[in-house]
């Protein structure tokens, strides 16, 4: 019989991890296996928010696909997925066409603006390294601007950022300490700048443990981040934000909104024909589509159930990580002729999220609390964590934050 075409989609977390795994548990002569990304690199998603403020520069959070991917096992295939066949069981790139015996499909996330009014024509969002960088040179531009202009414009030294779920809050965090060196910088007063965050539900993080999101809002009023809170957004152009809070509209006059208030999977599944709810599968229990055996689907474009709550597990790294550990093992029995497949359980060992580089809260084993310095060098472990199982020590040294403190 001749080798499996393994086909993985994306190279982000559940992607590579996928590729990573399965290069360790099959042989060269095992199946041919490929992977497709739109970039030659990989990046860390999660720390997309330090790259957008500009506290990291996104260099840090790329790392070159063939870094880690052994290409004696894996051919590599820089392009972009269009769509997905999965009768015919082919792919479509913007270059060429895939078939595959299996595929792997790990595209990953997009912001989910719910059709709000110029949302999508005037609102920034991290998404990748392209958006991140473009939202820290934008709010660099804005500063160096200001001073140029006889009629001090406000709108370029208001940054407002919508959602204050975890990555809105993380990216306040990260503004918050890159603000003052902007002032610095361009030689503005920092009480002139203000970073508003405005979030629809009746508190910031809604579900999490109240007494670390109170410590949350306290660390970042005291650096000057203002919290609307209870506030819809109902609508973005060039240069205002409007929300409605208590049943009045309000306006911020801003030319920098950042969108940080939801994701739904991408698209391409969507327009494949599975079933989709915001365009992520619920996929079964070996995280295979319903009636296509050969496809699985990890990350975010994923929806799998906490039987516990009766909800969506909230789409994570850390569960596209397990995902594909899980969908490598059960790929490695395919091959090998075994089609009795494991069902995915994963297993959630916390929460943290950094408030800056410096200050951060989390939840750990089932109920553990940390915020500060605790929690700080818990984040950076996980992280850094992640960095060794995709590439080991030299990985860890090269792309690591070996500073747990700072
Ligand atoms: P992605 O990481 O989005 O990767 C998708 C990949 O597919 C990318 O490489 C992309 O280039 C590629 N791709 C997309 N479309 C195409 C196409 N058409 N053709 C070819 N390639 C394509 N989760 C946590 O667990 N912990 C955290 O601390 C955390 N922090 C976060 C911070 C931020 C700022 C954000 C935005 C998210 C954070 N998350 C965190 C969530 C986490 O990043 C996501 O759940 C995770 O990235 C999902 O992984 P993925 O592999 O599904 O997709
Ligand atoms: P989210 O959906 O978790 O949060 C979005 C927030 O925006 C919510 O609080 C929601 O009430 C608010 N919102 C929605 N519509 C609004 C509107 N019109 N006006 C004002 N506010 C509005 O999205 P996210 O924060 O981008 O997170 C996406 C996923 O990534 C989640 O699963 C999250 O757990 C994960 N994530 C995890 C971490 C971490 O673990 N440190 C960090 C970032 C993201």
């Amino acid at each position: 019989m001749k080798n499996p075409n393994i086909v993985i989609l994306g190279a982000g977390y559940g992607g590579i991890m996928t590729a990573v795994n399965l290069q360790k548990k099959l042989g060269v002569n095992d199946a041919n296996i490929t992977l497709v990304n739109k970039h030659s690199y990989h990046y860390q998603t999660t720390w997309l928010h330090e790259n957008a403020a500009g506290t990291l520069h996104h260099d840090r959070t790329r790392i070159p696909i063939k870094d880690v991917i052994d290409t004696s096992k894996i051919n590599f295939v820089q392009d972009t997925v269009i769509s997905i066949d999965p009768d015919a069981k082919k792919v479509k790139l913007e270059d060429s066409e895939l078939e595959y015996d299996y595929l792997v499909i790990g595209l990953g996330f997009e912001a989910e603006t719910f059709g709000i009014e110029g949302l999508k024509e005037n609102a920034f969002t991290i998404q990748n390294i392209n958006s991140a960088r473009l939202i820290r040179q934008h709010i660099e531009y804005n500063f160096a601007k200001y001073n140029n202009e006889r009629d001090k414009k406000q709108e370029r030294l208001n940054l407002v950022v919508g959602g204050a779920g975890f990555t809105g809050i993380e990216f306040v965090g990260e503004l918050a300490n890159r603000v003052p060196e902007l002032c610095k910088e361009y030689d503005i007063p920092r009480e002139n700048v203000r970073i508003i965050n405005v979030e629809a539900a009746p508190t910031a993080l809604p579900g999490f443990d109240p007494e670390l999101v109170e410590y949350a809002m306290n660390s970042l009023e005291a650096r000057g981040v203002e919290f609307k809170i209870g506030a819809m957004i109902k609508e973005v152009t060039p240069d205002s934000l409007v929300f409605e809070k208590d049943e009045q509209r309000e306006e911020i006059e801003t030319n920098t909104v950042v969108w940080a208030a939801g994701i739904r999977g991408n698209p391409i599944v969507e327009n494949a024909g599975f079933e989709t709810n915001r365009a992520r599968v619920k996929v079964r229990e070996d995280l295979r589509v319903n009636e296509y055996d050969d496809v699985f689907v990890v990350g975010d474009c994923a929806l799998i159930i906490n039987e516990e709550t009766d909800r969506p597990f909230p789409p994570t790294a850390q569960i596209a990580i397990q995902m594909a550990e899980h969908t490598a093992e059960n790929l490695k029995k395919l091959v090998n002729g075994d089609d009795h497949l494991e069902g995915f359980t994963p297993h959630i060992q916390g929460t943290v999220a950094s408030l800056g580089n410096k200050d951060a809260i989390g939840v750990v084993f089932d109920d553990k609390k940390l915020f500060g310095w605790s929690a700080t060098a818990m984040k950076k472990l996980i992280d850094n964590r992640y960095l060794m199982k995709l590439g080991g020590v030299s990985m860890l040294l090269k792309k690591g934050k070996l500073n747990p403190f700072g």
